[in-house]
C-alpha cells in the first residue's frame, strides 16, 4: 500500500516515476526516470523518506511499497527511517579507534533484521598496527560476510569497493566516530564533501540541527544514502528470536542442526551452537557477547524500545 499525499488541486500532467534523492521537511526532491530533478511539496509528516519510490501527477504524490527500510534510533530515543529501498549496509571500522564490544555484531544483526545486506569495511589499512586487526576480523568474520580492507587517505582498496558498490546496490554506512567514514565517503562520492575530523560535533548543535538524508549515485555506479551526524547505531525492535535467528557465526549451526527448531541457544539440549561453541568453533568471546545481547533484550532494555 502506498501512501496518497492528500491535495485539492486536481490531477494534471502525465504521471512520473521517480526516487526521493533529499527530503526538506515540506517538500522532497526527486529524481525522475527522465533525468528530470524536481522538487514537490509534501506534508511535513507524511513518513517520505530519501529511496523512497514515488509516482508524481501534476502536484499529486503517491509513494510506493517498499522492499527494506533501515530504522534507527536518534539521541531523544525516536525511531526513524534512515532510508528506504537499501541492499548493503556497509559498517566501517578501523584499528584506531577500534570497534566497541559487541559493534559489528550488532550491525550485521541489524542489517540482517532489515534485509539488507551487511559487509565489512575496514578502513585506515595503512596503519602499522591495521594488520593484526584485520586478520583478527577476517578469522572471526571471513566467510560469513564480504570484507574489504580499504584506507580513505592512500587509496588502497578502494577500487574493489567501488566495484562490488558498482552493482546497481543502494548502500549506507556506518562507523563510530573517528573510524574514517567521511573521508571514506568523500573518496568514493566526490559529490558528498564531507567535513573530515569533526568529532562529536554535530551532535553538540543544540535541538535546531536537522539531520537531512541524501541519495547520491556513485561515479562508478550504485547508490549511496548519507545522513550527517549519524554514528552511533543501535538495534530497533530486536527480538530475541531475530538476534538467534541473525548473529554472525551462528550460520552453521542454524541449518536445521539444533534439536529444538526455536532453539534460543542458551543451553538446550542438542543446541547446535553451543557445540560449535565447545568445539572452539565459535569464539568464546562471541557467544558471551550474544548471551549479553539477549539478556538485555528479554529484560526490555530501553535501548530497544521504540518511541515513535
Ligand atoms: P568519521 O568520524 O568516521 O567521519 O572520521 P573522519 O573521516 O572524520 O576521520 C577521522 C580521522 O581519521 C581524521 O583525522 C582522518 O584524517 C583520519 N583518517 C580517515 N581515514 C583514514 C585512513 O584511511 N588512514 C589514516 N591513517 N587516517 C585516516
Ligand atoms: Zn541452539
Amino acid at each position: 500500500m502506498g501512501v496518497q499525499n492528500k491535495q485539492d488541486s486536481p490531477d494534471s500532467g502525465p504521471e512520473q516515476k521517480g526516487v526521493i534523492v533529499a527530503h526538506h521537511g515540506i517538500a522532497v526532491d526527486i529524481l525522475f526516470e527522465s533525468g528530470e530533478r524536481r522538487m514537490v511539496k509534501v506534508k511535513r509528516q507524511a513518513g517520505h523518506v530519501v529511496g523512497d519510490n514515488v509516482t508524481v501527477t501534476g502536484p499529486r504524490l503517491f509513494q510506493l511499497p517498499r522492499k527494506t527500510e533501515l530504522c534507527r534510533r536518534d539521541s531523544r530515543g525516536s525511531v526513524r527511517i534512515v532510508g528506504a529501498n537499501l541492499d548493503v549496509l556497509g559498517v566501517v571500522i578501523s584499528p584506531m579507534p577500534l570497534p566497541t564490544p559487541g559493534y559489528i555484531d550488532q550491525a550485521i544483526v541489524a542489517a540482517r533484521q532489515a534485509d539488507l545486506t551487511p559487509v565489512l569495511v575496514i578502513n585506515k589499512g595503512d596503519l602499522e598496527n591495521s594488520k593484526a586487526f584485520i586478520e583478527k576480523v577476517s578469522a572471526t568474520y571471513g566467510g560469513i560476510v564480504d570484507i574489504f580492507v580499504v584506507s580513505a587517505l592512500t587509496g588502497e582498496g578502494l577500487s574493489a569497493l567501488t566495484r562490488y558498490l558498482g552493482k546497481g546496490v543502494r548502500s549506507f554506512f556506518v562507523g563510530i566516530t573517528g573510524v574514517g567514514k567521511s573521508s571514506l565517503l568523500n573518496a568514493i562520492c566526490p559529490t558528498l564533501d564531507l567535513r573530515v575530523g569533526e568529532l562529536y560535533e554535530a551532535g553538540n548543535r543544540g535541538c535546531n540541527t536537522t539531520t537531512v538524508s541524501t541519495l547520491h549515485s556513485l561515479p562508478e555506479g550504485g547508490e549511496l544514502v548519507d545522513t550527517p551526524g549519524f554514528n552511533e547505531f543501535g538495534l530497533v525492535d530486536i527480538s530475541v528470536a531475530d538476534l538467534a535467528g541473525f548473529f554472525p557465526g551462528f550460520e552453521a549451526a542454524m541449518e536445521g542442526q539444533c534439536h529444538f527448531r526455536d532453539c534460543r541457544h542458551r543451553g538446550e539440549p542438542g543446541c547446535a551452537v553451543s557445540d560449535l561453541v565447545e568445539k572452539g568453533k565459535i569464539a568464546k568471546e562471541r557467544y558471551t557477547t550474544y548471551l549479553a545481547l539477549f539478556d538485555q533484550i528479554q529484560a526490555g532494555d530501553d535501548r530497544f524500545k521504540t518511541r515513535r
